[in-house]
């Protein structure tokens, strides 16, 4: 999609620094981090968010959740992190492109909201 930051991304007409990426997903880290390690994991499809999951695409999920794991540890996040993905204003989800969040690199707040 033509107007989609995170499509133009995967598409390699916006920069971002990447830290894994393979057929289905690509793993880079954001541009205003909330951590001290902040990774954005997308898919390479255009899903509008997590209300577009089906049962048409929920492989794709289910390949970046098996991933995520692996990117976590190659990011040094042997204490754990967090993964959030939001969806719709009142997450105030800003870019249409399902993302998940994978936050850590410290003790992070007990409250999420
Ligand atoms: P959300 O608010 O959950 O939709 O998250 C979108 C995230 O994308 C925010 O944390 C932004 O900082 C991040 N972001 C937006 N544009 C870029 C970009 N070009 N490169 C990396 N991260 C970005």
């Amino acid at each position: 999609m033509e107007n989609c930051i995170f499509c133009q991304i995967v598409a390699g007409n916006i920069p971002a620094s990447k830290a894994y990426e393979d057929d289905v997903l690509l793993a880079f880290y954001d541009i205003h981090p909330q951590a001290p390690v902040h990774i954005l994991v997308i898919p390479k499809v255009h899903i509008p968010s997590v209300d577009g999951i089906n049962a048409e695409n929920s492989s794709i999920v289910a390949h970046i959740f098996e991933t995520i794991p692996k990117i976590a540890a190659a990011a040094g996040l042997t204490g754990g992190y967090r993964v959030i993905s939001n969806c719709g204003p009142d997450a105030c989800q800003s870019v249409p492109h399902l993302h998940f969040h994978i936050l850590g690199g410290t003790k992070l707040a007990e409250q999420m909201a």
